[in-house]
């Protein structure tokens, strides 16, 4: 192997290491955000094409109330009642 050529692979492999922790440390830092931190308000995702291919455990956030935006941990959505629920509601409440 040329030196020139290990120099190169050597040079990139620090390149994509940097990449990794830089991930890992974004990672680690990030929090779910489905309430605002500025003003505890509930917060609507963004769509972030990039964001998503990069990372596709975070989202971007976006508070109507306060105008805040920023990136935040995926989490869950709030749980929607499944038709089975909803059928047992509807049986022990008919009339609603
Ligand atoms: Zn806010």
């Amino acid at each position: 192997m040329d030196v020139s050529v290990a120099a190169v692979v050597v040079l990139l492999g620090l390149v994509l290491l940097r990449w990794g922790l830089i991930l890992f440390g974004a990672l680690l830092i990030l929090q779910p955000a489905r309430s605002c931190p500025a003003c505890f308000r509930a917060t609507l995702p963004i769509r972030r094409p990039v964001l998503n291919a990069v990372l596709p455990v975070a989202e971007w956030r976006w508070c109507p109330a306060c105008r805040w935006s920023g990136p935040s941990l995926k989490s869950p959505s709030p749980a929607t009642p499944s038709h089975s629920e909803k059928v047992e509601h509807w049986t022990a409440n008919p009339d609603r």
